[in-house]
């Protein structure tokens, strides 16, 4: 029996993929293990976004290469970012490897797999129409599924390699959107993450973002609607006005600012400025009050300076996060910075604000979680708490996560009062609170 066992790193996007390429791979008659000494073909779906990310995939294949040894008709293959960002230098740092494949050549997956049993196999072509329209593979997971809308990007920031192996921005069909929805739906999804690289540039014929949302958010029997990574340069406000008058678009919006320093941003090449930043997030809390905003924040990029960085940490004070993925500057090769601007802020002075970074977002968080002690939050069921399994966790539409105080079933929607928070999650105490508006405001927070 051919059996395939796929391990997936970075994004979201990555992981819809994983899905994707195991149910191309299901119709040509694999069978997914979750066991890779049973396994005929093993993939690792990669990501090129950090350089760290690369190391770390690089060493896993070479790990997996010693697997040959002992079967040599094992099918090893690697796909995504960064057989398509590393190229022909992988080839040579990897020969036990059989296929490569970009993250545009999926339909041809089982054929290439079939050559690959013959000879090293290399299919990286990107390719302006593919958007993988007809395929039924979005997976339902704890009441969740990821429903990919976009793929590629237009923006080639100058730190990103995501334009270069994923290619330009291409948008599925808003009917094939509604189609998969539909589908993710009936197959028990409670709640649908729409996924694009800048999710918010969505566009198909006349249909737009504001579109997309206004017809999923339509969908009979789902709940939850959310929508992941955003760009701050392609909102309109009438998308947060849509937002406040339909409850199941989720308010919680991720919104990657990078940093808070005008000539870094335009080294960036990010399309705003810090002002222009800060006054998208007054318009979201104007019309989103309880919204939840999370980001992303590099330090160390090329040229960086300490008074760079301290606009940075006051932008962050100006906005105050409910959370934040933080990292160091990695150059990646092939991109506008690479090339134009060296990476010259050392490790040490990355490493110290980067510290720094952490312990201001920490205290942010904490003030933002406790902000809910003592409100009704609306909270679906996602499992069990990992640290206590007699207790249920799950999430709140502005994407906090709540403990609650027993088992629920997953996908069940149960209103909390919220007794104690921490800067990562909230604890729910007592039982859940029947028909209870959880609007209704704090009674002592
Ligand atoms: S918007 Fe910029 S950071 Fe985001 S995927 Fe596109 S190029 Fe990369």
């Amino acid at each position: 029996m051919k059996r395939v066992y796929i391990e997936t790193y970075g994004c979201q996007m990555n992981a819809a993929d994983s899905a994707l390429m195991e149910h191309l791979l299901a119709e040509a008659g694999f069978v997914a293990t979750l066991d890779v000494a049973e396994a005929t073909l093993v993939l690792v779906n990669t990501c090129a976004v950090r350089e760290r990310a690369t190391e770390r995939v690089i060493r896993r294949l070479r790990e997996l290469g010693r697997l040959k040894r002992v079967r040599p008709d094992l099918v090893l293959g690697v796909t995504g970012c960064v057989p398509k960002h590393e190229g022909e230098s992988l080839l040579a740092a990897l020969p036990e490897v059989d296929l490569f494949v970009g993250p545009d050549s999926y339909r041809r997956l089982a054929e290439l797999v079939e050559a690959a049993a013959r000879r090293p196999t290399i299919d990286l072509r990107l390719d302006g129409n593919e958007d993988y329209a007809g395929c039924d593979s979005v997976r339902v997971e704890a009441g969740h599924a990821f429903v990919p809308v976009m793929r590629g990007c237009d923006r080639f920031c100058t730190f990103c390699v995501v334009p270069l192996a994923r290619g330009r921005e291409k948008s599925l069909p808003l009917d094939e959107v509604e189609r998969q929805v539909d589908a993710a739906v009936e197959r028990g999804a409670r709640t649908v993450t729409l996924l694009g690289q800048t999710v918010n540039s969505y566009h198909h014929g006349e249909h737009t973002f504001f579109d997309l949302l206004d017809r999923v958010s339509r969908v009979p029997g789902l709940p939850r609607v959310r929508f992941t990574s955003p760009h701050p340069s392609d909102f309109r406000e009438e998308h947060f006005r849509l937002m406040a008058e339909r409850p199941v678009l989720c308010p919680h919006l991720h919104l990657p600012v990078q940093s808070g320093a005008d000539r870094v941003l335009a080294d960036m090449k990010r399309g705003y400025t810090r002002d222009d930043f800060l006054r998208l997030v007054g318009t979201i809390r104007r019309h989103l009050p309880d919204v939840g905003l999370t980001t992303d924040l590099m330090v160390g990029f090329p040229g960086e300076t300490e008074d760079d960085f301290a606009d940075t940490l006051s932008l962050m004070r100006a906005v105050e996060f409910d959370g934040a993925f933080l990292f160091r500057y990695s150059e990646r090769p092939g991109t506008f910075a690479a090339r134009k601007h060296p990476d010259e802020v050392p490790d040490a002075v990355k490493g110290d604000r980067l510290a720094r970074m952490i312990a201001l977002q920490e205290e942010h968080a904490w003030r933002r979680y406790a902000r809910w002690v003592g409100r009704v939050v609306e909270v679906q069921v996602e499992g069990p708490s990992r640290r206590d399994p007699l207790r249920s966790m799950g999430k709140t539409p502005d994407f906090k996560k709540v403990v609650l105080s027993c088992l629920h079933s997953v996908g069940e929607t149960v209103h909390v009062r919220v007794a104690r928070s921490t800067s990562h999650s909230l604890l729910a105490e007592g039982v859940p609170i029947e028909g209870e508006d959880p609007a209704a405001p704090a009674v002592d927070g």
